[in-house]
């Protein structure tokens, strides 16, 4: 039976006010001040004058565990369903991290496939950190195309002691299969790159353009707020053309180090110029955390996605103004970035992927993936097939 939600305040990411949505299987057929039915069997949901957003699109997660620094024993743990669902982000995007010895791309592909198995819109990159990259079939170009839930590579760590110092050639070739792989799939084929600290920066995405063919967008680098020297490089290939993502995930160590806080990194580079539908923010879920006191390892958290809804609600309460290119930031800007065009938006033709949250205090109450309601008023609505055993 449709579904007619109405009396919702729509940020779809653009501001819409209030309206109604019709939903009709997996499809968003209808958004408009009013939707006439009458007569029609349907179930109405009356949002109460709640938000209404596009479900998140968390363009950096972990699912199957991430770092672990300091040895076997701070391996992250896996990030489940429940954790996602409650966090609001209807389409993680999985990817290996630093250890892709003890973890693999085949684990990686059964967390993804469990994660859709129980209703939500999941995908993964292939490769990790390395160079040579892993993938499943022997070929990047091979996996976008023959192996559904692959829609890039990533993240291929550059500027980072823990990289393999990738060529600007290797970079180059990776790029041309993925973009490649994802013409013939229809995906975007995008590289995200995990850029760390070392002093090269951007540098080794500007060799492995240059000359090319390639388009700038070939690489979608995040962590890209690690510092401000990074922040205003990554500004100048946003406004160049390519997208660019902020970790929204962080500890006050990595404050005081000099990492600029998502929201102000994107709040900068809005005042900067670069184009607001370039940005992105992730949450990095399932990474690691390193806790130091007095520059001693002493413990290691691991990151979560609720980074991604706590950054939406912090605008909701206190900066009405930019709630638009915050959401816009957490839906369809990495959606595009990732050629998921039917994901991160209230619009005609696109899947229903939708949050509401209570307006008086932004807490997260429902969540729809594909049509399907997978949270209702706070509670976990999971088809007993898709349970865990
Ligand atoms: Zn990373």
């Amino acid at each position: 039976m449709p579904t007619l939600i109405v009396n919702a305040r729509i940020f779809a990411p653009e501001p819409l006010g209030t309206c109604q949505v019709l939903v009709e299987g997996d499809r968003i057929t209808a958004v408009a001040e009013h939707i006439d039915l009458s007569g029609s069997a349907l179930t109405v949901v009356d949002a109460g004058g709640n938000w209404l957003l596009p479900g998140f699109v968390d363009a950096l997660t972990h699912p199957c565990g991430g770092g672990g620094e300091g040895g076997f024993q701070n391996r992250t743990a896996e990030v489940g369903f429940e954790t996602f669902v409650r966090a609001g982000v209807t389409s993680p995007v999985g990817a290996l991290g630093t250890d892709s010895i003890s973890r693999s791309l085949e684990v990686l592909y059964g967390c993804v496939m469990g994660l859709r198995r129980q209703g939500l819109a999941a995908y993964m990159y292939t490769g990790s950190y390395r160079v040579p990259v892993d993938t499943l079939t022997g070929d990047v170009a091979r996996d976008l195309v023959l192996v559904d839930p692959v829609i890039g590579v990533g993240e291929i760590a550059v500027s980072d002691h823990r990289s393999s110092q990738p060529s600007a050639a290797e970079l180059r070739r990776i790029a041309a299969d993925a973009r490649l792989g994802g013409i013939i799939s229809g995906v975007g084929g995008a590289v995200m790159i995990h850029l760390g600290d070392g002093p090269a920066g951007l540098k080794p995405l500007y060799d492995a353009l240059e000359g090319s063919d390639l388009p700038v967008s070939a690489f979608y680098p995040t962590h890209c707020n690690r510092n401000s020297g990074l922040l205003a490089e990554a500004a100048g290939l946003a406004c160049a053309g390519a997208w660019i993502d902020l970790t929204a995930s962080t500890v006050p160590e990595f404050i005081r180090a000099g990492e600029v806080p998502a929201l102000q990194a994107l709040r900068q580079l809005i005042a900067d110029g670069v184009p607001r539908d370039r940005i992105s923010i992730s949450s990095d879920a399932g990474g690691s955390l390193p806790h130091y006191e007095k520059g001693v390892l002493k413990g290691l958290t691991t990151a979560g996605p609720g980074v991604m809804l706590e950054t939406v609600q912090a605008v909701l309460k206190e900066d009405r103004r930019v709630v638009a290119d915050v959401v816009a930031a957490l839906t369809r800007n990495p959606a595009n970035a990732l050629g998921l065009k039917d994901r991160g938006r209230i619009h005609v033709g696109a899947s229903p992927d939708l949050l509401l949250l209570d307006a008086g205090t932004g807490a997260l109450c429902d969540v729809m993936c594909g049509g399907r309601w997978l949270l209702r008023d706070g509670t976990l609505n999971v088809p007993a097939w898709a349970n865990r055993r």
